[in-house]
C-alpha cells in the first residue's frame, strides 16, 4: 500500500512555507498549558525547544493522505509532516494509531457555546466560548455578534480590542463577524427586528473605525444604502456577506460588483425566485448560486438544510466555495431550557428542546447547539468523502479569510492547529498553535 497519496488540488508548491521559530517570549505565552509541560526540554527558560509530535493512522494534510505518519509541532508551528519518525526523536509523541488527523476546523459563524455568547462582550464570555469549541475540533473562529443596539455593539468592539485572544487554552479568535444590524426586517429570523438599522453613512463610519478587528459583516444589500455599505466595508478588507436578505438579482449583482464575497447560512433567511408580473426572476438564493465568485457557508446540522439542497449548492458552486459552519449559540454543550441568542441584555429568547434550538413560537430554528465536528460527520453521512468534508471545515474557510498561508493545511511553517478524530469522528485531541487544548482521554498524553 502506498503510504502517501497526493491529491491533485492544493499543491504544496503553491503554498509559501518557511518555518520561522517563535521568539522565546512568544513560545512561553503559547506553551503555558500544563499538559504541554510534559514535553519541556530543558529548564523553564528554554521553552522554545519544546517539541510535541502527533502520530496518526491517517493524516489528511488535506492535499495528501499520509498513512501512519507523524506531525511535529515546535514553537507553535508545524515543523514536519510525513512518515520519517526520526524527525520526532526529540519529541513527546502522542499516538493515535487509528486516528484521523486533520487541520483544525475554522468556524466563520459562531455566536456562543458552554453557556456564553460573544455578544455578552465580557472577557469571560470570549474565553469560555473559545474554550468550549475546541472540544468539537474548532481551532480558530470568527466571534459572531447578533444584531444589538449600536452603542452596545461599539462597547463590545472596544472590549474585544482590549481582550483579543485573552484565553490561551481555547480556539483562536481571528476577528469579529457582525451579523447585522444592516439586515432586512422581513428576513430577520432570530434577530430582534426592532434592533435592525439601515446603514446610514454615520453608522457605517462608526463601524469602519474598527476594521482592524471586524473581519466580516453580514449585510442585506437591498436595504437603503446597502450597496454603498458593501462597498465601504469591502474596500477596508472586511469580508462582506449577504444574509437575512431578499434582494433580487439586480441588487445582488450590484453588491457583487461592490465587493460582496460571501453568503451567510445559504438557504436560511434568504429570498428565493419570485414573479414580476408573469415573469419569474431570480431571488437572492438563485443569484448567489449563479454568481461563481460569491462563496457561501452551510449549517450542516441535518436540520437547517435538506441534503439535496447541499448537493445542489456543491453542484452549483463547487465544494471549494463552500464552508461548513455551526452558527452555534450559548446553549451548545448545555442542557435543554430557555436561553438568550445574542447578549443576555438584548438577545432573543430561544427554546432548546432535545438539543435543538427554536424560536419561541417553535416554528423556526434559532441558531444551533452543534460543533464543527458534527458538521463534518453529517457531510460524511450524506455521502461526501472524508477529505472533502475536512476541506470544507478547514482549508476552505482559511481561503475565505485569506489566511491560507498559515492555517487550513498541515504543512511545515503552518500554525500548529490540528485535530485528531476517531473512526466515528469523535474528537480525541485538539491543538492550537502547538498547544494541547483538548484531549478526550488524558491517558493518551505522555506516551512516547
Ligand atoms: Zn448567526
Amino acid at each position: 500500500m502506498r503510504r502517501v497519496c497526493t491529491f491533485p488540488e492544493y499543491k504544496t508548491s503553491n503554498i509559501p512555507v518557511k518555518f520561522k521559530p517563535a521568539s522565546k517570549f512568544e513560545a512561553f505565552i503559547l506553551n503555558r498549558s500544563t499538559i504541554f509541560q510534559k514535553s519541556f526540554k530543558g529548564d523553564a527558560h528554554s521553552l522554545s525547544y519544546v517539541v510535541l509530535a502527533v502520530k496518526a493512522g491517517r493524516i489528511y494534510t488535506p492535499n495528501s493522505l499520509i498513512r501512519n505518519g507523524i506531525i511535529v509541532l515546535e514553537n507553535g508551528k508545524i515543523s514536519y509532516v510525513g512518515d520519517d519518525f526520526d524527525k520526532a526523536k526529540d519529541a513527546t509523541i502522542l499516538k493515535f494509531d487509528d486516528g484521523i488527523c486533520t487541520p483544525g476546523f475554522i468556524d466563520v459563524h459562531v455566536h456562543g457555546g458552554g453557556g456564553y455568547d460573544f455578544a455578552d462582550g465580557s472577557l469571560e464570555a470570549f474565553s469560555e466560548v473559545c474554550r468550549y469549541h475546541v472540544r468539537g475540533g474548532t481551532t480558530s473562529l470568527l466571534a459572531t455578534i447578533l444584531s444589538s443596539p449600536i452603542d452596545y455593539t461599539l462597547k463590545i468592539l472596544e472590549a474585544f480590542k482590549r481582550s483579543f485572544n485573552a484565553s490561551k487554552d481555547g480556539a483562536e479568535i481571528l476577528g469579529l463577524h457582525l451579523e447585522g444590524p444592516f439586515l432586512n426586517p422581513d428576513m430577520h429570523g432570530a434577530h430582534p427586528v426592532e434592533l435592525l438599522q439601515t446603514p446610514s453613512r454615520e453608522l457605517v463610519e462608526a463601524f469602519l473605525n474598527y476594521t482592524d478587528i471586524i473581519k466580516r459583516i453580514t449585510i442585506a444589500p437591498e436595504v437603503s444604502g446597502g450597496v454603498e455599505a458593501v462597498k465601504a466595508f469591502s474596500s477596508k478588507n472586511v469580508i462582506v456577506s449577504i444574509g437575512h436578505s431578499n434582494a433580487p438579482y439586480e441588487v445582488v449583482d450590484k453588491a457583487y460588483n461592490a465587493g460582496l464575497r460571501h453568503t451567510t447560512h445559504l438557504y436560511n433567511a434568504l429570498g428565493v425566485s419570485f414573479k414580476r408580473g408573469a415573469y419569474r426572476v431570480p431571488g437572492a438564493l438563485e443569484s448567489i448560486l449563479a454568481l461563481g465568485g460569491i462563496m457561501a457557508e452551510i449549517i450542516a446540522d441535518g436540520r437547517h438544510v435538506h441534503p439535496i439542497l447541499i448537493h445542489l449548492a456543491v453542484k452549483a458552486k463547487g465544494f471549494r466555495r463552500l464552508c461548513l459552519v455551526t452558527d452555534a449559540m450559548r446553549a451548545a454543550g448545555m442542557s435543554d431550557g430557555v436561553y438568550k441568542l445574542g447578549s443576555n441584555a438584548y438577545g432573543s429568547n430561544a427554546i432548546v428542546k432535545d438539543g435543538v434550538s427554536y424560536t419561541v413560537d417553535m416554528r423556526s430554528f434559532a441558531s444551533t447547539t452543534i460543533s464543527m465536528v458534527d458538521t463534518v460527520r453529517f457531510m460524511k453521512s450524506i455521502g461526501y468523502p472524508t477529505r472533502i468534508a475536512l476541506l470544507m471545515a478547514s482549508t476552505i474557510p482559511a481561503k475565505l479569510l485569506d489566511i491560507s498561508s498559515r492555517k487550513g493545511f498541515l504543512a511545515p511553517g503552518f500554525d500548529g492547529d490540528l485535530v485528531v478524530l476517531d473512526r466515528e469522528f469523535k474528537v480525541l485531541l485538539t491543538t492550537v498553535r502547538g498547544r494541547v487544548v483538548y484531549a478526550e482521554n488524558r491517558d493518551f498524553l505522555g506516551l512516547s
